[in-house]
C-alpha cells in the first residue's frame, strides 16, 4: 500500500541555468519560446551575423526569405512525413465585409471567432534552405560548378519549452550547397572545419556529432536510425548546462539527392543534384555566448569581443 509521506519537503521549483540570464537577452511576450529581444542580445545576433558572411565563399548568391512560406512547397517538401507536429499553418478570416465583420464581433460577445479560421496558402517556415531549392530548379539544369547559395530566415517550430535555447521562433541562417555527391561532401567536411575554428575563435567550447533528425513517431525513428548509420547530419553541440548534453548550436546536413529529385533539380547529365547545408542556430548561438561569457557583454575576454567586433 502507498502511504502518504507526512513532511516530505516540497519539491524545489524547476530552475534551468540559463534562466539566470533571461533579463539580460530577452522580455516575456506571453508565449513559451517567442521573446522580445534586448538592445545588447541583438547586438551579439548582428555581430555573429557579420561573423559569419566574413566568412562566405565565392561566388554565392544571397536571399533573405520572409517568416512564412508556400504550404504548397512545404507538402512538396515532404514536412508532413518527416515533423507535421512541428509545422504553424496561417489562418485566415476570408469572405466579404459582412462575413468577417460578423467572426470578429464574435469576439466581442464573448464568442469564438477563431471558429470561422480558413487555411491559407502559407505556413510558417521552419528551416531557412527550404524555400532556394524551387528557385535553384526553376533554372533548369545545375550547371557543373555547382551552386552556393546564402540564405536566413525566421523559422517557427511548434516545440514550446520553458528552456531558453529552445524557442518556437528562431533565426536560422544557411550556407547551401547543390551539386555532385563529391561536391557536397567537400562542402560539408570544409564547413565543419570552418565552423569548429569560429567556435574556438568565440571561446565557446564544443563537440561535433553525428545525430538525427527527430522524425515523426515510429516510422521516424527508421528514419532517424538510417540518417544515423549513413552519417548525414553532424551538429556542433556546445555545453550549457554544465556537464550535460550540450545544445545544437549548428548543424552540417547532407540530404543526398532529397531535394534534387522532388523539385526535379537536375546535373546537366540529367541525374539528380545532390544538396547539402550548414545551418547555424543565430538565436542558440547568442545564447551560448552569454551563457558562457556572462550577462556583461563589455566583461566578455577581449578575444572574442575583437573577433565580433563588439
Ligand atoms: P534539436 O535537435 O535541438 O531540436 P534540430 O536538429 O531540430 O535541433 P536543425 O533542424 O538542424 O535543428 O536546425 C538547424 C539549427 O537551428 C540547429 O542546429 C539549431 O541551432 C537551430 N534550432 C533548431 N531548433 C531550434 C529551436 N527550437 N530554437 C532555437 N534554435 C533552434
Ligand atoms: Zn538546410
Ligand atoms: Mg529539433
Amino acid at each position: 500500500m502507498n502511504m502518504p509521506v507526512m513532511n516530505a519537503p516540497a519539491s524545489p521549483p524547476a530552475t534551468d541555468p540559463l534562466d539566470a540570464l533571461f533579463d539580460a537577452m530577452f522580455k516575456p511576450m506571453n508565449a513559451q519560446g517567442v521573446y522580445a529581444r534586448t538592445g545588447a542580445y541583438e547586438s551579439v545576433v548582428e555581430a555573429l551575423a557579420a561573423f559569419i558572411s566574413a566568412r562566405r565563399e565565392a561566388g554565392t548568391e544571397v536571399f533573405r526569405f520572409p517568416p512564412v512560406m508556400s504550404r504548397a512547397h512545404l507538402e512538396r517538401h515532404g514536412y508532413l512525413k518527416s515533423f507535421p507536429n512541428l509545422l504553424g499553418c496561417v489562418s485566415c478570416l476570408d469572405g466579404n465585409e459582412t462575413e468577417i465583420r460578423a467572426s470578429a464581433d464574435k469576439h466581442l460577445a464573448g464568442g469564438d471567432w477563431t471558429e470561422d479560421l480558413q487555411t491559407a496558402d502559407l505556413v510558417l517556415t521552419p528551416a531557412a534552405c527550404y524555400p532556394v531549392y524551387p528557385i535553384a530548379a526553376a533554372r533548369g539544369a545545375v550547371p557543373s560548378s555547382g551552386y552556393r547559395f546564402d540564405v536566413a530566415c525566421d523559422c517557427f517550430r511548434r516545440e514550446p519549452s520553458r528552456h531558453l535555447d529552445r524557442l518556437q521562433s528562431f533565426r536560422m541562417r544557411e550556407y547551401v550547397r547543390i551539386g555532385t555527391p563529391e561536391q557536397i561532401v567537400a562542402f560539408r567536411e570544409s564547413w565543419i572545419e570552418t565552423a569548429t575554428a569560429m567556435a574556438d575563435e568565440l571561446g565557446l567550447p564544443y563537440t561535433v556529432e553525428t545525430a538525427s533528425d527527430p522524425f515523426f513517431g515510429r516510422l521516424g525513428q527508421i528514419m532517424a536510425f538510417s540518417q544515423l548509420e549513413q552519417a548525414l547530419k553532424f551538429e556542433l553541440l556546445i555545453p550549457l548546462r554544465g556537464a550535460a548534453a550540450g545544445t545544437a548550436c549548428m548543424s552540417f546536413n547532407y540530404h543526398r539527392e532529397h531535394f534534387g529529385t522532388t523539385w526535379g533539380l537536375n546535373l546537366e547529365d540529367g541525374e539528380p543534384a545532390h544538396t547539402g547545408c550548414v545551418a547555424f542556430g543565430m538565436d542558440r548561438l547568442a545564447v551560448a555566448l552569454f551563457a558562457t561569457h556572462g550577462e556583461r557583454i563589455d566583461a566578455w575576454p577581449d578575444a572574442v569581443r575583437a573577433a565580433l567586433k563588439l
